[in-house]
């Protein structure tokens, strides 16, 4: 058996990163810039106000309350077609342009007007009070994010904000995703013996787009040797990387494992963890010799979803251009019910569900049953705990904590 973080080396070794595209800036949520971004305007453009108030000369409102003779009004996005000289104040809305003469607004909160073209203020001027200069949020000829930098909704905001409009990024992997499987029924007819519900393409596909890849979802293939090469074959042309799910442990019909010792550079793996031990790695040459990683889950819903979380998931981060947080973050939390195991050589990963305490600690207990084919209570987790070798963990141990969600 092969420890997980020595398999997982292995297979991100052997996962390139993906070509940089250029992409529309809204679509860079959740992707790698792959380019330095430099602001090529002042964000804000131009000195603007920062309440709806009077725009004033600050050395005319020293000592209040005091008097002022209103000129005009200026609103958001209109031009600033008005002076002010001493003595006078202009009535102006929140981001409209500062006008020759303000050098401060006072709140329309300490205002009141006295008669029609007249303002007393109670509160007294600061120079620059209420004032957003230009630039004051991004400079111009700065370096607004670097290469390596992931964009959140505020990252596409900052773009549109300096009118960056196409960047670069690390491409989205395309990946296909198929189920091996006899006995998978995927189109809700009534089961016949010996079948069962088709559920991992459902959930893996699901997790791959979260994963920020897009998915060709090839269905369930038989388990049958010459239609999966045919399928595969296929799917290395267009795609970046192959998840499957099934067929890759000891049994007599496990047609990937079968499929991809023959076709591909096979690293079939015996995991050192609990649920999810066979692993089969694949690249797969395609017609233009490119190597396409194929990463072969076992068919056991829970067992799928362990290794896809531990070893597909980090590797298709790696070739989406993420540097850092390739893993899940990891967080020492308290054991709030023991767990119980057998020493067997394996790290165990267990479905747990925590919560944040007022201790500042968050508290996990498994979230059920915990056989690779229960996946009801794995819906249930917001953590995999990871329980190592030994006779398991008392209530009140510290345990290392995945957090899935
Ligand atoms: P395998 O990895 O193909 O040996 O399958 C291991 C177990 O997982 C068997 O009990 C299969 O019936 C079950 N299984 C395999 N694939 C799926 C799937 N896509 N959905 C639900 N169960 C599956
Ligand atoms: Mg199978």
């Amino acid at each position: 058996m092969i420890p997980i973080d020595d398999a997982r080396a292995q297979v991100l070794d052997a996962c390139q990163v993906l070509p940089v595209v250029e992409v529309d800036a809204p679509d860079m949520v959740g992707r790698v810039l792959a380019q330095d971004v430099v602001a090529s305007e002042n964000v804000p453009p131009f000195a603007n106000s920062a309440v709806d108030g009077f725009g004033v000369r600050s050395h005319d409102v020293t000592t209040v309350p005091v008097r002022l003779r209103v000129v005009g009004t200026l609103a958001a996005g209109a031009p600033p077609d008005v002076s002010v000289g001493p003595g006078e104040a202009v009535r102006i809305m929140t981001g409209a342009v500062i006008p020759t003469g303000v050098d401060a607004v006072v709140m329309v909160e300490d205002s009141s007007m006295v008669g029609d073209d007249l303002v007393e203020l109670t509160k007294a001027a600061q120079p620059g009070g209420a004032i957003r200069d230009e630039g004051s949020d991004v400079t111009a000829g700065s370096t607004v994010f670097r290469v390596g930098q992931v964009l959140n909704a505020a990252g596409i905001g900052v773009l549109a904000s300096i009118n960056a409009r196409r960047v670069k990024s690390v491409a989205r992997a395309r990946v296909a995703l198929l189920s091996t499987g006899d006995e998978l029924v995927i189109d809700g007819s009534p089961l016949k013996p010996g079948q069962i519900r088709e559920s991992n393409l459902t959930m893996l596909d699901r997790m791959i787009r979260d994963t920020g890849c897009e998915v060709t979802n090839l269905g369930v293939v038989r388990d049958d040797e010459d239609t999966l090469v045919e399928v595969l074959t296929r799917a290395v042309e267009t795609c970046d990387a192959i998840v499957t799910s099934g067929g890759v442990s000891m049994g007599d019909f496990d047609v990937v494992k079968a499929v991809l010792s023959r076709h591909a550079r096979m690293n079939w793996m015996q995991l050192a963890i609990k649920p999810a031990k066979p692993f089969a790695f694949g690249l797969w040459k395609n017609s233009r010799d490119v190597e396409v990683p194929i990463f072969g889950l076992p068919g056991n819903p829970v067992s799928s979803l362990i290794s896809y979380e531990l070893i597909a998931r980090p590797a298709l981060r790696k070739m989406m251009g993420h540097t850092v947080d390739l893993l899940r973050p990891k967080i020492r939390a308290v054991l709030d019910a023991p767990i119980a195991r057998k020493p067997d050589g394996k790290v165990h990963y267990v479905r747990v569900h925590g919560n944040f305490s007022s201790d500042g600690r968050l508290h996990v207990r498994d979230t059920g049953p915990q056989g690779s084919h229960q996946l009801a209570a794995t819906a249930l987790a917001n953590g995999l705990a990871e329980v190592p070798d030994g006779p398991g963990l008392t209530a009140g141990a510290d345990v290392d904590v995945l957090l899935i969600d």
